[in-house]
């Protein structure tokens, strides 16, 4: 069966490309879609036409610009089944968690259309004849470079803060997952923005990923995934003199003590590195747990791993494959590398035939045992793989939960107050959760890492202060 090539989505027009992308769907891994590499010469013409919408669209009325990213949550919920199906067969991703990422992203364009109307400088007086105000200016162009893992979401997140201020935009959507983000293109024209508001650039990291972070034409970058591209990120920002945002994945820790309500915390720990296969920024994917407890919270969590159903993503399993077979075989790798610095609980074998046909599945893993040294403890696996650390008393579990390069999210479990607000205080970490892990998507919360885990903060309120500069204006009469 051949395959229709999805072209870039530029100026509000399709423009082919002779340079082509294969989309695998990693439920079977068989040939999903087509889609194009975009070159210089492609995100040349996307950035002029963001720079050309732009010099309007930061003119149009703040009250304006939020109708039309109220329209587009709209259109988003219209085509919802579309958009989660697509969602779901481009990354693997069971369909209810396709279905709730799809929902989020028109959340997205909502609260910010609603943020935005209330987003003032400020005003004084400085002298008796002096008036300052400040105000909030675009950047102009953005350009927000995706990952595969939450193709709409963690586009949205961006995308929505940076139109609503008044910039233009263009993306470059992750190689294995770019279908949604092009129809979201189509559905931002829809809902009435102009022409070049949103570009869409599909192509390899190395090419359009790069060409797009090294065009002149951009004033800021928005970029989640690797530390590895993360670093290459920033230093093309640092070319540019653009600011950029990073978010940089995690190795976040649970932590539970043995006062904790373990009937809460278990299916929320098993979810934590479950959902989306283990392969989020956010994944709970280390367990600290006090040792009293060690072998209740251990036994309760290989019984909840135990009866979780895998399949395709189509049919909603509780686990879908892993995004690639180099994911698959990287996983592999880790839980060997774990088995050898701990002892292999469950899980940890590749499933393929039958109903798993070519697709990249690996079962539920836990890894118990593993000090704070291990690989396993301080690496990134991104599967479904928990390494487990017991840990003896408060001022160890603070020692062990701050003990790798990362710092994105952490969960604490006690229901000793002195015990959660010590953690709070302590724990290094750009969201701390107590008897809770996420927060049902997290539209409002700041949400960013600490140490490798990157730099600046998307979503809440604060993620529109990373779309604007300020400007100080000073009026003597
Ligand atoms: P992941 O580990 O999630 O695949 P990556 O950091 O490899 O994360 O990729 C995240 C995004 O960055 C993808 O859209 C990818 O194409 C893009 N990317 C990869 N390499 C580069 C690069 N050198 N320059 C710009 N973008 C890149």
């Amino acid at each position: 069966m051949s395959h229709p090539v999805h072209p870039a989505f530029i100026g509000g027009k399709r423009v082919e490309v002779d340079r082509t992308v294969d989309v695998i769907n990693p439920s079977s891994g068989e040939l999903l879609a087509v889609t194009v590499d975009c070159g210089p010469y492609e995100i040349d013409l996307a950035v002029q036409a963001a720079a050309a919408a732009q010099r309007a669209w930061k003119k149009v009325a703040v009250a304006e610009r939020a109708r039309l990213l109220r329209n587009v949550s709209v259109l988003i919920l219209r085509d919802w089944d579309e958009l989660a199906e697509l969602e779901c067969l481009q990354t693997g991703k069971p369909l209810s968690q396709a279905r709730r990422d799809t929902e989020l992203t028109a959340r997205y364009f909502d609260f910010y259309a609603s943020a935005v109307e209330t987003f003032y400088g400020t005003a004084f007086t400085l002298g008796e004849r002096t008036q300052v105000v400040t105000t909030f200016e675009p950047h102009g162009v953005t350009a927000h470079i995706i990952p595969w893992n939450y193709p709409l979401q963690i586009l949205g997140r961006s995308l929505a803060p940076a139109l609503a201020t008044g910039n233009c935009t263009v993306v470059k959507p992750a190689e294995e997952a770019p279908l949604t983000a092009l129809k979201l293109a189509e559905l931002v024209l829809e809902a009435g923005l102009p022409e070049g508001a949103m570009n869409v650039v599909p192509g390899m990291g190395e090419t359009a990923g790069a060409a797009l972070t090294a065009h002149p034409g951009i004033s800021h970058i928005s970029f989640t995934g690797s530390v590895e591209v993360g670093r290459i990120i920033a230093h093309a920002a640092a070319d540019l003199l653009i600011p950029a945002t990073l978010e940089l994945g995690g190795k976040s820790p649970n932590i539970v003590f043995a006062d904790a309500d373990l009937d809460m915390a278990a299916p929320t720990i098993a979810n934590a590195i479950l959902q989306m296969g283990g392969q989020t920024c956010s994944a709970g994917s280390r367990l600290l747990v006090e040792r009293s407890i060690h072998d209740d919270l251990v036994g309760r969590l290989q019984e909840i791993f135990a009866g979780v159903e895998i399949g395709s993503a189509l049919e909603d399993p509780t686990l879908g494959p892993l995004i690639s077979s180099n994911q698959r075989d990287r996983v592999l790798n880790y839980v060997e590398i774990g088995s050898s610095e701990g002892q292999l609980v469950c899980g940890g074998k590749r499933l393929s035939g039958g109903k798993f046909g070519q697709g990249y599945f690996v079962e539920p893993t836990i890894l118990d045992g593993i000090s704070p040294e291990s690989r396993v403890f301080q690496e990134e696996i991104f599967g479904p793989v928990l390494v487990v650390t017991p840990f003896d008393g408060v001022d160890e579990a603070i020692e062990f939960a701050n003990a790798t390069n990362y710092a994105l999210v952490a969960g604490v479990w006690t229901t000793n107050i002195n015990t959660a607000q010590r953690m709070v205080r302590e724990v290094i970490s750009g969201q701390v959760f107590v008897n809770a892990y996420g927060a049902s998507g997290g539209v409002e919360l700041p949400f960013g890492g600490f140490k490798e885990s990157g730099y600046g903060r998307e979503k809440g309120a604060e993620g529109l202060r990373g779309f604007v500069q300020i400007k100080t204006s000073v009026v003597v009469s």
